[in-house]
Order: structure tokens, then C-alpha cells, then sequence
């Protein structure tokens, strides 16, 4: 029997298509019930006051810089390993990108970092940092992001779209920094097909996103047609945005909430494998994590391939295809795509660190279903396309 590795799978979502017949049969298909519980357990994991469910990651960025007040004249810092939504929302109010490199081994960007900018370019309004793979940098302390913001009155935006549930010194993310933005995209650790959760302790940033959230409506959808005065009696005091999470979505989303934990301690199991099973192989760097590891969301397991070794990234992804395993690459950075290169005149040789990830960097198949014989396949087939023998190691 052949096994194969897909880069990812849901696994069985049997109790989530209960829940969304459930919201089918009751006829309110939009934003309700389903959707107030979602931001509510959620506000509670993260220990956060305000939580509101939205479309998707990207909205919830767009609606965090928004909210926070950003706009022409403002340099937002972002890390050049990332997707491209941390960076394009900046440019939907009109500020300006400053990309940055990332720390070696985890692909963070860090207070150094942070620094460093502050010191290129003066005036840094706000930062964007990207919980690369599931995990954060350090927050407190002499070292630490969020106390170095605080002092700088420099505005956190985590893009946390990797790291739910995960935790960094301060707490679980979402407990500290300005505003946190979570993705439930279809391939992330937990999914409403597509859709996001804004998180936020600061009141009137969460009132103002809650309005632009729904076309700057000045009551959201569920008092509209729930409470007391007519649903016609509604203000508009802002041209805001759609972004609104249908209960249809949010009912999935209730569900994997509750299985996000154990989700998360299957993702470590299988990351742990991975480690067991490839620390010989000295062609390959594994991914450094800097934290206790059940503090990590384990959302990625990217590997890079070294300069040295018998095929490079492009031939490695072929040959694993051959033989069943799905990988993928994360990412392809900002400073190499033609928008943000052109337009904001973009040096490979400023990003050393994550030029050094991406001529190397291939990301392997992790998810809560995969097997302990799926985890081996990928290992020995890695292994035999590097010419090593099987790992030793069993477990
Ligand atoms: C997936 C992802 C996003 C966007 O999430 P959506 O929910 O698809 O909008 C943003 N940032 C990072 C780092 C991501 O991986």
C-alpha cells in the first residue's frame, strides 16, 4: 500500500456539519447567535475584553490599522517573511510599508529589529508582527516588543493568523499589544472555512471596528434585529466596510474552538516526530523554536535545505511530490514580489536573514489527523532524496 501525504487535510468534520444544519434549519443564516458565542469564547481564551468575529484575517488587519487611526504620512514596520495580506493592508489607508528582515532560525521580527528601524527611519507609528509558524517573540521586559512599543508609543498589530491558540511571556496572545488579528482560513489551526477574529483590551479601537465592520452602521447587525427599536432606525456615521462573520461560518468555527487545544497538542506530537526523525540529517536546518514548545501553535513545520546539499528547494518539493507528500513554501518574501520591490525600492541584500530561508525554505505536511506512519513516510522520503537511510528513530 502506497501512503500519501497531503499538505494538509481537515480531517473529520462531521460535528461541524451538524452545527451548520443546525444555523440552515433555524433560518437566520448571517450574523446572530452563533457568531456572539464565537466572539465570546473566544475573547475568553485569548483574555482579551473585545473580540469580533469577521471574514477574514485581512479584514480584521484592514479593520485593526483603520481603527487605530493610520494614514498617509504614517511608516508602519512589517516583516519581509510573511504573506501578503500583513503588508496590503497598510496600503489600503494609505501608509507607508517600512519591510523589514527577520530574526535567523524562527523568522520573527524582534525589538532589535524593531530598533534598528526606529533608528534607519525616525518616526515608526505603528508595527505589524507576524507570529511566523505559531509563535511569538518576546514581549517583556528589556528585550521585549510590547514593553518597547508602550514606552515608544509605537501601535502593536499582531498578525496572529498562525498562532491560535499559542502564548508568548505576556500571556495568550491577544492579552497584551494594541490589537491581534487571527485567521480561520481553511488550511489554519482552527477554520470557519473562511473568516478572522479581531481581538482587542482597548474599547474604543473595538467600538470603532465593530461599526466599520458593518458599513459604519452605528449598531451591529445582532442589536439591529434583536433589541428594541425598529431595524430601520439605524445611523451611518462612516463608509465602512462588509466584513461581518455569516452564523453559517461561525457555527463551524464554534466547534473547532472546542477542539483547538487538542488540535494543538496533535500538531506538537507530529512536530516532535519530525524532529526526532530528522535531527541527523545536517543538510537541513529544522525550525528553531524559542519557546516552550507548548506555547507554539506548531501551525507550520518549514525546514530549510542548505546551499550544500544534493538537490536544492525546487528539486526537493519534486521529489517529495513523487512520492505523495504536498509541502508548500513560506514564503516567498515581500522583498521579492514586484509591487513591494518596485514601489518601495527593495534590496535583496537588506533582508540576509530571510533571503537565507527562502533560497532553502520548504514547509512539511502538519495537522491534527496525520498519522505516525504519514509522519515517518515524509521523513524516510526526505531522508532518501538527501541519499540517508531511514530514521533510526521510531517515534
Ligand atoms: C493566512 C494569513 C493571513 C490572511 O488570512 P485570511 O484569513 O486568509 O485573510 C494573514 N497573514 C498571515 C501571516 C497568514 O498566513
Amino acid at each position: 500500500m502506497t501512503t500519501t501525504v497531503p499538505f494538509f487535510s481537515t480531517g473529520d468534520l462531521s460535528r461541524e456539519l451538524e452545527a451548520v444544519g443546525d444555523v440552515l434549519h433555524s433560518g437566520w443564516l448571517t450574523t446572530g447567535s452563533r457568531a456572539k458565542l464565537l466572539e465570546q469564547r473566544f475573547a475568553g481564551a485569548c483574555e482579551a475584553d473585545h473580540a469580533l468575529a469577521v471574514t477574514s484575517c485581512t479584514a480584521a488587519l484592514h479593520l485593526a490599522v483603520e481603527a487605530l487611526g493610520l494614514g498617509p504620512g504614517d511608516r508602519v514596520v512589517v516583516p519581509s517573511m510573511t504573506f501578503g495580506a500583513s503588508a496590503e493592508v497598510i496600503r489600503y489607508v494609505g501608509a507607508t510599508p517600512v519591510v523589514v528582515d527577520v530574526e535567523p532560525g524562527t523568522n520573527l521580527l524582534s525589538r532589535r529589529i524593531l530598533e534598528r528601524a526606529v533608528e534607519d527611519y525616525g518616526n515608526i507609528a505603528a508595527c505589524i508582527v507576524v507570529h511566523y509558524g505559531g509563535q511569538a517573540p518576546r514581549m517583556l521586559g528589556d528585550e521585549g516588543l510590547w514593553d518597547y512599543c508602550r514606552e515608544r508609543g509605537i501601535r502593536l498589530i499582531e498578525d496572529a493568523a498562525h498562532a491560535f491558540p499559542s502564548r508568548s511571556d505576556a500571556g495568550p496572545i491577544g492579552a497584551v499589544g494594541d490589537v491581534a488579528c487571527f485567521s480561520f482560513y481553511a488550511n489554519k489551526t482552527m477554520t470557519t472555512g473562511e473568516g478572522g477574529m479581531l481581538v482587542t483590551n482597548d474599547a474604543d479601537l473595538a467600538a470603532r471596528a465593530s461599526i466599520m465592520r458593518l458599513h459604519g452602521i452605528d449598531r451591529d447587525v445582532w442589536d439591529r434585529f434583536g433589541a428594541k427599536s425598529a431595524s430601520w432606525q439605524y445611523d451611518i456615521v462612516a463608509p465602512g466596510f462588509k466584513y461581518n462573520m455569516p452564523d453559517v461560518n461561525a457555527a463551524i468555527g464554534v466547534v473547532q474552538f472546542g477542539r483547538a487545544a487538542g488540535f494543538r497538542d496533535d500538531r506538537q506530537r507530529v512536530a516532535e516526530h519530525y524532529q526526532r526523525q530528522l535531527v541527523d540529517v545536517a543538510e537541513v536546518s529544522l525550525p528553531l523554536c524559542d519557546v516552550p514548545a507548548s506555547w507554539h501553535a506548531w501551525h507550520l513545520f518549514p525546514i530549510v535545505l542548505h546551499q550544500d546539499a544534493a538537490v536544492d528547494r525546487n528539486g526537493m518539493i519534486e521529489a517529495l511530490a513523487e512520492r505523495g507528500v504536498g509541502t508548500s513554501v513560506h514564503y516567498r518574501p515581500l522583498h521579492r514580489m514586484t509591487y513591494y520591490r518596485d514601489t518601495l525600492n527593495l534590496d535583496a541584500q537588506d533582508f540576509p536573514n530571510a533571503e537565507q530561508t527562502w533560497q532553502g525554505c520548504l514547509s512539511l505536511p502538519i495537522y491534527p489527523s496525520m498519522t505516525a506512519e504519514q509522519v515517518r513516510h515524509v521523513t524516510t522520503s526526505v531522508r532518501a532524496v538527501l541519499g540517508h537511510s531511514p530514521p533510526a528513530h521510531d517515534g
